[in-house]
């Protein structure tokens, strides 16, 4: 018997319905989870290392289980449960084929297929962090028009079946352009999940019930540690803000997050269980996004970069945090194992980013673009998919595809240090330098043809491989166990 397109969606509707009960809810869950182990691990169909894709089951059973207990706790607003099974699981996880024919060839034949977008709508900020890699303060007003920021998401949405986007700053609730705020993108497109970073000084009571009656809205609030450290980089007083924030977000029942940027200077406090138990235990966050610094933006210090030996260390604990803590944390760098390696470019499950001049750039930490959105692009009857197509996104792929993306584990080069740009830079400079990449803002432009930053760089990370070396062979490649350990 064949079930027709309004069958489908009764069933589903049912199905999804029936989840309200806890025990039907368990075992929903408990058969997904075994589900994503028997892909990743026990069936690892592109021969990927198999420590990589214990990691990655760990990651995204935390994230289900994170997701899970709030809604035992009943601490989640009824809008964001309802938008996650009915619109996520329903409408596009269940059906994203049928309404994506041409991405689902796309994906067939392995063509660039960006998961997501990163997008900083505004460069302004209330906050005038340390190091910050937008170089963000108040004085910097450079916004989006709303025209062009809803022509993107309606773009990728429809090229690529993209339904996932990400907002980062300046301060994304200080943006506004033609009279409409970050929120009525938010609330137009409600079959798009949000994720945004944010300091969180501005979650006052009131924003935290409107993010709350979306239900598609994700915030990552920035800390750096404690309040020590979290002041010193972003300004006195921001520490007890943030937990204002967090109990405004916690009490409207918002599913949020954290994410830190680790330096030199913090890492070493950053992260030890004390802060992991207090934020994701009383305090109630359910994910984990972590930045190293990068030497972009404001005031470029390579002495602010955290040491190879720091970046070893940093393993070991992040590594504790997933498997032992059961928390969702991901690292932008040591955590290339769980994403295959860099993900910038428009790579397959991938991403790409946009600026708030609308500079189309690979990634949030690669400061190159290949043209304006608007005026390279639109104005000239391109879209989206023209972006991937260019020079520098397709040397960058196929860089990723040679390193390790398409390697079989015995040959996939070490993805502990998966990044172009600042794991490999001499490499990403050549690439950048023979395509039509153009480097923005000042930092870029000078050190594009210094030849001892280059070289200055190139060597950290070389060092950094020669640090995580050893850990890549024992702990991915050559792991011995077929099945992740029970150490939840
Ligand atoms: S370029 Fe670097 S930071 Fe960006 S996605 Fe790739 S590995 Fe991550």
């Amino acid at each position: 018997m064949k079930i027709g397109a309004k069958g489908k969606k009764i069933l589903t509707k049912v199905g999804l319905e029936l989840t309200r009960i806890n025990f039907v809810m368990d075992y929903f869950l408990k058969w997904g989870e075994k589900e994503i182990l028997k892909q990743l691990v026990v069936k690892n169909e592109r021969g990927r290392p198999i420590g990589a894709q214990e990691e990655k089951y760990y990651v995204v059973t935390n994230l289900m289980k994170a997701f899970e207990k709030k809604l035992k706790e009943n601490a989640l607003a009824p809008t964001v449960r309802d938008w996650v099974f009915n619109k996520l699981i329903g409408d596009i996880i269940l059906n994203w084929a049928d309404n994506h024919p041409e991405a689902a060839e796309r994906r067939k034949k392995e063509l660039a297929l960006p998961q997501f977008m990163t997008i900083s709508p505004t460069q302004m900020c209330n906050l005038a962090c340390t190091g910050c890699y937008a170089a963000s303060s108040k004085k910097t007003a450079v916004t989006l028009d709303y025209d062009i920021l809803d022509k993107v998401i309606e773009q990728k949405r429809d090229l690529w079946g993209s339904h996932f986007t990400v907002i980062s700053g300046g301060e994304p609730l200080l943006y506004k352009s033609k009279g409409k705020t970050i929120l009525d993108l938010f609330e137009k497109y409600n079959d798009n999940f949000f994720l945004f970073y944010t300091n969180g000084t501005l979650i006052d009571k009131t924003m935290a019930q409107k993010i709350a009656s979306l239900g598609n809205v994700s915030p990552a609030i920035s800390v750096e540690g404690f309040e020590e450290e979290t002041d010193a980089r972003r300004g006195k007083g921001v520490y007890k803000k943030i937990l204002e924030a967090i109990e405004n977000l916690k009490e409207a029942g918002v599913f949020y997050g954290i994410s830190f940027t680790a330096t030199r200077n913090n890492v070493d406090k950053i992260l030890n269980d004390e802060f992991v138990d207090e934020f994701f235990g009383e305090r109630g966050a359910a994910f984990a996004w972590m930045f190293q610094y990068m030497p972009i933006g404001r005031g470029p210090d390579f002495d602010l970069m955290i040491t190879p030996e720091q970046r070893r260390n940093l393993w070991f604990q992040e590594r504790h945090i997933i498997k032992d803590k059961g928390v969702f944390f991901i690292d932008f760098w040591n955590g290339g194992p769980i994403s295959d390696g860099c993900i910038s470019a428009g790579r397959k499950g991938g991403y790409l980013y946009m600026d708030w001049h609308g500079n189309m750039m690979p990634c949030v930490f690669i400061p190159y673009t290949v043209g304006n959105v608007k005026t390279d692009f639109f104005d000239k009857g391109k879209d989206l998919n023209d972006v991937l197509e260019t020079t520098f996104f397709t040397k960058l792929r196929k860089w990723q595809e040679n390193y390790s993306y398409k390697k079989l584990s015995s040959e996939a080069g070490n993805e502990i240090v998966p990044c172009p740009i600042r794991d490999h830079h001499a490499e990403f400079n050549k690439i950048a330098r023979d395509s039509d990449a153009t480097p923005v803002g000042k930092t870029a432009e000078r050190s594009f043809k210094d030849e001892e930053f280059i070289k200055d760089f190139d060597e950290i990370g070389k060092k950094v491989a020669e640090a995580t070396k050893d850990l890549w062979e024992t702990e991915y490649q050559k792991i011995k166990t077929k099945e992740p350990s029970k150490a939840q």
